[in-house]
């Protein structure tokens, strides 16, 4: 197979480079009769796949064990699959060019919905059974990890284990299950039953659902009591203790992250109602700078890397930023290595910080506003008013930046014309602030770009009962967005409708929805999320045929009383704060950042209880 790959395949096929492995720093080990073959699976290409700081992570703990070896898998271009379906040559990890099949474990990592269709189809040109039920003694446990696994629900048919949280020390333990199971001779079912009570760990299998005659769920439980009834995620309690690499594959092809990423802190305790991971990565937790400067050291030496990006869900709320970032300047100035910040906040700290950094090359800046009115930024939390981002946007033309990106979403619950028109103003604003600064600081060149995406209701937001926009109405909204933007130094760029609404169906899926996914993936859907692959008719198709509405999952509004399909998971974050969240937002009542005010969501009682600051 490696022979017909190497002289027939590859040479045909874009960029090649991509498939051959032997990167620099990527693990190569002898397979001996002990060895635990793991296949970490990234459900979209190696470009992006690559750029994944959880595979890093994962891939180099999995391999410091010596008698696991874990390798890489990504989905194949499409050019590639179709040349390799034609030679029936299976999909096979990137390390040794073996086919998946052969391993113990397929670990998918769920970044987003839209990928879930390139699971099922991996599995398929891997020559996996693509239903748990059907694989037997010989075949890989298929497990899922990952933020979309908080709603595992759509993919239970499809796989056998899925992780909740924080992977790090459950997949060792799972992986120390194994080894006694692999002794034990026992059956595929002996070995889930094995790891079913690891906190953190949920076999779908093992659970059991009914639903009343309008489609709601009436009971989820295990089907034994051996079984836990709620399954509660995992989190590292101590950052600084837990495994980070201090090498990392460095590829041959540009990635779309190409640098070394620095993980500051898990966590994020704004509270903006519409984000996912500002509720299930509770509580905070950060390392401290004495750990980054030596992480940043090693991986510095280790791959030849020239730029360290500072990554956190907001790390402008760092609370060590500031020497932290002197300190690497002073490090690593006179060595051409540089720093960024991929997520600023919209005030004069994090510009200045930004100057600061960027002092040499400036690349664009990217503000999220996420609303264009000070009501509906109430409604969903964002403690940003317009004269932060005045301030900031003036700074940033002042310090000379030119091209400024704004973010914002469409559809969010209780907006209006108004919340529409708004977006429009903020941009015209930005153009104005420019021509306010003084022609010999700023830039000579102004792009402003409005970038919309469409709200998809996420579980465990506060707004996880709201029904989403229908994709008619988000058409006319960014129509008549697009009307009111006419300024030609503005630029307008918004996200397709029908792959929003394909999300808000699957982020708030049902078992259910599992023959859909087939169907659908039998009539040619995958890579959902890229434009030009995505077949919608083919999906309407899918649901039609197997007789699903798909608006009773995004369209419809879910009453605080409904048993939802993942109230089976604890986060830690309750749901009673959730609803007095929602119930906030209704009435445009904002809620502090935990830093300034601990609100009690209920991480306080998790896990043992948890202080997230000093002063909570
Ligand atoms: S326990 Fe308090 S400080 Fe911690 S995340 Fe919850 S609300 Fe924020």
């Amino acid at each position: 197979m490696k022979s017909k790959l190497m002289n027939k395949i590859l040479p045909t096929v874009k960029n090649p480079i991509q498939y051959i492995g032997k990167e620099l720093n990527s693990v190569h080990k002898e397979i001996k009769s002990d060895t635990i073959r793991y296949a970490f699976a990234f459900p979209d290409i190696y470009e992006i796949g690559m750029s994944h700081l959880g595979m890093k992570i994962l891939y180099h703990l999995l391999n410091e064990q010596e008698d696991i070896y874990c390798e890489r898998v990504f989905a194949p271009m499409v050019d590639m699959e179709e040349k390799m379906r034609r030679e029936n040559i299976p999909l096979f990890a990137w390390e040794t060019m073996d086919a998946i099949t052969h391993f113990d474990f397929i670990g998918f990592t769920l970044q987003y919905e839209m990928s879930y269709s390139n699971i099922i189809n991996m599995l398929d040109l891997g020559e996996v059974p693509l239903l748990a039920a059907e694989r037997t003694k010989e075949h890989p446990f298929v497990m899922v990890g990952g933020p979309c696994a908080y709603n595992p629900e759509p993919l239970a048919d499809f796989v056998d284990i899925v992780i909740l949280g924080e992977a790090e020390e459950v997949i060792l333990e799972v992986m120390e299950a194994y080894r006694k199971w692999k002794k034990s001779e026992g059956s595929r079912k002996d070995f889930l039953h094995s790891i079913a009570s690891i906190t953190g760990v949920y076999i779908p299998a093992f659970y059991q659902v009914e639903y009343d005659e309008e489609g709601k769920i009436t009971s989820f439980q295990p089907i034994s009591s051996a079984y836990p009834s709620t399954v509660q995620k995992r989190i590292i309690k101590d950052l600084d203790k837990t495994y980070y690499p201090d090498k990392v594959v460095v590829p041959y092809t540009n990635i779309v992250h190409d640098r070394i990423m620095l993980e500051l802190f898990r966590g994020c305790t704004r509270g903006c109602r519409f984000c996912q991971a500002g509720m299930i990565y509770r509580p905070v937790r950060e390392k401290t700078p004495e750990t980054l400067k030596s992480i940043a050291e090693k991986l510095v030496k280790n791959t030849g890397y020239e730029d360290i990006s500072l990554a956190s869900l907001s790390t402008s709320d760092y609370t060590q930023l500031v020497p932290l970032v002197k300190n690497l300047m002073e490090e690593y100035k006179d060595k051409g290595v540089g720093l960024s910040l991929p997520s600023l906040r919209i005030d004069s700290f994090s510009i200045k910080l930004a100057e600061e950094i960027q002092k040499v090359r400036k690349t664009g800046l990217t503000f999220a506003p996420e609303a264009g009115t000070q009501k509906l930024r109430n409604v969903i939390n964002k403690g940003v008013t317009e004269e932060n981002l005045m301030e900031a946007t003036r700074q940033a033309f002042e310090a000379g930046w030119g091209t400024i990106k704004l973010y914002f979403m469409i559809g969010l619950p209780t907006e209006t014309n108004e919340d529409i028109e708004g977006i429009g103003d903020l941009g015209k604003k930005v153009v104005q602030q420019y021509f306010q600064v003084e022609k010999e600081k700023r830039n000579k060149a102004l792009r402003v770009t409005v970038s919309t995406s469409s709200f998809v209701p996420k579980p465990f937001t506060p707004f996880q009962w709201e029904p989403q926009n229908t994709m008619e109405e988000l058409k006319e909204k960014q129509q008549y967005l697009k009307n009111i933007i006419r300024d030609r130094k503005i630029s307008y760029s918004w996200h397709e409708p029908k792959i929003s609404f394909l999300e808000a169906i699957f982020a708030r899926g049902d078992r259910r929805l599992g023959k859909v996914l087939l169907k659908a993936w039998e009539k040619g859907c995958k890579f959902d999320g890229w434009d030009e692959h995505f077949k919608f008719n083919s999906w309407m198709e899918a649901f039609e045929e197997c007789h699903i509405d798909p608006s009773f999952y995004a369209h419809r509004k879910r009453e605080y009383e409904e048993k939802l399909p993942w109230d089976f998971i604890d986060i830690g974050v309750s749901k009673s704060f959730l609803i007095r969240e929602h119930k906030n937002a209704l009435k445009e009542r904002v809620t502090p950042f935990c830093r300034e005010n601990c609100v009690n969501c209920g991480v306080e009682n998790f896990d043992g209880g948890w202080t997230c600051y000093v002063d909570c």
